[in-house]
This record gives structure tokens, sequence and C-alpha cells, in this order.
């Protein structure tokens, strides 16, 4: 099944191919890293093979960081600044986490769970029917 994606300005654009949405898992991550890498009170993303995202237009531009516990690469638009994807160093060769908004229709992939609960903004409540962990994003 193919999903599309771009950057806000489209100078980046990708291919998502997956066998079956089950194949990603989308989760949310209320963690302070992901607070400020997306700018915003929360990260959203799917959990994905790495070979299922193919850059088709443009290329990203890398920022790795040590965030304290682990290094972290995260991929984004150099023109737009949007935010495509991060992952481990650790699992570099396995996984992508793909920012979910990055998708043409984002709502195909909605989440199973949620990371990081213990530093959860006080006006968000739980999303409901999904799992929740107090912290660690595995
Ligand atoms: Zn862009
Ligand atoms: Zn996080």
């Amino acid at each position: 099944m193919p999903y599309y994606g771009s950057c806000y300005c489209r100078d980046i654009e990708y291919q998502l191919s997956l066998s079956s949405p089950d194949d990603a898992r989308t989760s949310l991550c209320h963690c302070g890293s992901c607070k400020k890498a997306f700018g915003t009170n929360y990260g959203l993303t799917a959990k994905i093979p790495k070979d299922a995202l193919r850059i088709t237009k443009g290329a990203t531009k890398e920022h790795v960081a040590d965030n304290g516990s682990a290094v972290i690469h995260r991929e984004f638009c150099a023109n737009c600044g949007s935010f495509i994807c991060e992952y481990g160093d650790a699992v570099k060769d396995q996984f992508r986490y793909l920012c979910v908004g990055s998708l043409d229709e984002p709502e195909v992939l909605p989440p199973k769970g949620e990371f990081f609960c213990s530093a959860r903004a006080d006006w968000m409540p739980e999303i409901p029917d999904v799992f929740h962990k107090q912290r660690i994003k595995e």
C-alpha cells in the first residue's frame, strides 16, 4: 500500500510503502526532546521499517545529537524546516520514526499508544483505547 508525503514547501517528497497500515506503529511522545524537536507539546511519529520510506524528491538535512540517553538523528527540510523523520542511532539500519503530519493523508495512521505520559501537558487528555507508558520510547 503506497502512501505519499512531503515537507511544507514540497522540496522534499516521499513514498511510504506498507503491506498494511498495521505495519506502522504510530505513537505520541510527550518527552521534552520531542516537545523541542516538534515545536509543540508532543511528538507524533509512526515507527516503520527503514526500507518502507523512500525519498522521491529532494534530500533531507540531518541533525544528530545526544539527548542524554541516546544519539538521535533527525531529518528535516533545509528550506522550510518541516520535520520528516527521526531515529535512534542504535536502530538506524532498521527503523524510521516518520512524522505523521508530513503524510498527505495523516489520518491513515492513527495512534496505537503514548510514551512519556509522565511529561504530558496538564491540559491534554489521554487518547482512549491505546497503550500508555510513563516513560520509555521503545
Ligand atoms: Zn520544505
Ligand atoms: Zn519523545
